[in-house]
C-alpha cells in the first residue's frame, strides 16, 4: 500500500461514521459540532441574537429552579424577564468562587435529576478546589467546541493526535466496541503524561511522536515548551504536524516561538477552565482569541463596572448551556479584555485576550526530571478540606506542600494526598505536608501553586 493510502481510507471511514452518528443523535456532540461549524460564520448581530435567546432562557430557568438565584433576584427586586440584552446583565450580582463553595446545594437546579448530572471538581488556576454539577448538554456543547477548534488547528475527524496532559502514566483508555467506534471517528488519540518530563521520558515521547505521526499536538504550555526544547537540543526533526494547541497556562512569546519552530506548525492558544470548559481559542490568524460565544458569555468589569473595549478587567463568565448548575456572572479569577474588532478569518465570534492568565512553574530535580506545576492543583481537587495549596521546592530534592485547610480539618486527614505525591514524585523528591494559616500571593495578586528552588531553571521568566 502507498504511504498515506491507509490514512485516506481512515478519513473516509471517519466521515461515514460521523454522518451515521449525527443522523442518529442530532442533538448529541457531533450534531452540535455541525451547528457550531455553521454559527461561527454568522455575523456578530446574528450571534448576539442567539446569545440573547439563550440568556433569557437561562435566567428564567435560574429564577424558577435554582434556589440561590431565586432568593438573590427576589432580594434585589430583579425581574429577569426585563433582562433582554447582554448589557442589562450589569444589574445582576456577581457570583464569587467562595459563594459557589458555600452555596453548592442552593446553586443546584432542582429541575435536573441527579441521574442527568455529573460532578466536576476543579483544581482551578489558583489551587483552590471547587465542585460543580454539569449536565449532558453542557458536555456535548463543550466537546462540539473542542472539535471545532481542533479543526482550526488543521486536524480533522479520523486523524491521529497527541496530547501532553495531566495523566500519571501513558494513558490507555477502555477497550470495547464503543471505544473502537469512537476511535474511528475521532482518530487515534495518544495521551502522554506531562508530569514526568525528564530526558529519558522525553526521548521515549520523541519516539512515540515519530511512530504515531499526529497531525495535532496539544498540551500544557510548559510541557510543550520543555518537549520542544528537548527535540531541538537533540536535533530531532518533526514531520507532519499541522497545528499545536496549548492551554492551561500563560503562553510567553519566547515559548510560542520555540514551539512553532520545532513542530514546524502554528501554535493556537486555548483558554479553558474546568468551571466553564472551552472559553476562547485562537484561530490560525492569531489576532486574539475567539470567544466560544454560543456557550459562554464574557463580561469584563473593574470595581463592579463594565470596562470599555480594549481595557483590562476581571473576567466574568455566564455559562449559557449548563442547566444543572448555571454560573451567572461568575468571577473566574483571570483578567482580560474584549478586543471589539473583527478577525481577518471572517468568523463572527468576538475576540478577547487573557491578560495575566495562568501562572505556572515547574520543579526540576537534580536528576534532570521536570514536573509541571499543574500536578498540584490536579491532586488537591480531590480533597475537599483543602482551600489553597502551594508546593515549595525547599531544596533541590525536597518539596514542602503548604496547605490552607477548612476550619476543623487537619493535616492527618490528608494521608492519601501524601501517598499520592510520594508515588508521583519519587524517587526525585521527598515530600512534606504542612498546614499554614495563609499563603503569600505574587505581586499581581495571583496565587502560584509552585515555587521552584531559587536559581533552578524551573522558574518562569
Ligand atoms: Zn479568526
Amino acid at each position: 500500500m502507498m504511504p498515506g493510502t491507509g490514512r485516506r481510507w481512515r478519513r473516509r471511514l471517519a466521515t461515514l461514521m460521523l454522518r451515521l452518528t449525527e443522523a442518529r443523535a442530532p442533538a448529541g456532540r457531533f450534531g452540535r459540532w455541525r451547528e457550531l461549524e455553521q454559527s461561527q460564520w454568522w455575523s456578530s448581530e446574528q450571534l448576539e441574537r442567539l446569545v440573547e435567546t439563550r440568556l433569557a432562557a437561562l435566567l428564567r430557568h435560574a429564577a424558577d429552579t435554582v434556589e440561590f438565584y431565586a432568593e438573590q433576584f427576589c432580594a434585589a427586586g430583579i425581574n429577569v424577564a426585563a433582562v433582554r440584552r447582554v448589557e442589562d446583565l450589569g444589574g445582576l450580582p456577581i457570583l464569587e468562587r467562595r459563594q459557589v463553595r458555600e452555596h453548592f446545594a442552593a446553586l443546584t437546579s432542582r429541575a435536573v435529576p441527579e441521574a442527568d448530572r455529573r460532578l466536576n471538581a476543579t483544581g482551578g488556576s489558583t489551587g483552590e478546589p471547587l465542585r460543580l454539577w454539569q449536565d449532558a448538554q453542557r458536555d456535548d456543547l463543550n466537546m462540539a467546541d473542542r472539535y471545532r477548534t481542533r479543526r482550526w488547528a488543521g486536524w480533522d475527524f479520523g486523524e491521529p493526535s497527541l496530547t501532553l496532559w495531566g495523566a500519571p502514566t501513558d494513558f490507555v483508555g477502555r477497550r470495547g466496541l464503543k471505544t473502537w467506534m469512537k476511535g474511528l471517528v475521532l482518530g487515534s488519540e495518544r495521551t502522554l503524561s506531562a508530569w514526568d518530563l525528564g530526558d529519558d521520558r522525553l526521548l521515549e515521547y520523541a519516539r512515540i511522536l515519530e511512530r504515531h505521526r499526529p497531525v495535532l499536538v496539544s498540551g500544557y504550555v510548559s510541557a510543550l515548551y520543555l518537549f520542544a526544547r528537548f527535540l531541538s537540543r537533540r536535533g530531532i526533526i518533526v514531520r507532519g504536524v499541522r497545528g499545536v494547541i496549548s492551554g492551561a497556562e500563560v503562553l510567553f512569546p519566547h515559548q510560542r516561538e520555540i514551539i512553532e519552530s520545532v513542530f514546524r506548525a502554528p501554535l493556537l492558544n486555548r483558554y479553558a477552565t474546568r468551571e466553564a470548559g472551552g472559553i476562547a481559542h485562537e484561530c490560525d490568524h492569531r489576532a486574539g482569541m475567539h470567544v466560544n460565544i454560543e456557550n459562554i458569555l464574557i463580561e469584563v468589569v473593574e470595581a463592579g463596572r463594565p470596562c470599555a473595549v480594549g481595557t483590562v478587567g476581571d473576567l466574568l463568565v455566564t455559562t449559557l448551556n449548563n442547566r444543572a448548575m448555571p454560573l451567572i456572572r461568575y468571577r473566574i479569577g483571570d483578567r482580560g479584555m474584549l478586543l471589539g474588532r473583527a478577525c481577518p478569518c471572517g468568523r463572527g465570534l468576538p475576540l478577547m485576550q487573557v491578560a495575566e492568565g495562568r501562572i505556572s512553574d515547574h520543579l526540576q530535580a537534580p536528576s534532570g526530571r521536570r514536573v509541571v506545576g499543574t500536578l498540584f492543583p490536579h491532586l488537591f481537587k480531590d480533597y475537599g478540606a483543602i482551600l489553597l495549596g502551594q508546593a515549595v521546592q525547599e531544596r533541590p530534592d525536597r518539596v514542602r506542600v503548604d496547605l490552607v485547610l477548612e476550619a476543623g480539618a487537619n493535616i492527618e486527614q490528608l494521608a492519601g494526598l501524601q501517598a499520592d505525591l510520594e508515588r508521583v514524585l519519587a524517587p526525585d523528591f521527598s515530600v512534606k505536608l504542612r498546614q499554614v494559616p495563609d499563603l503569600v500571593s505574587t505581586s499581581t495578586g495571583k496565587h502560584r501553586f509552585v515555587i521552584p528552588y531559587e536559581g533552578s531553571e524551573g522558574a518562569t521568566p
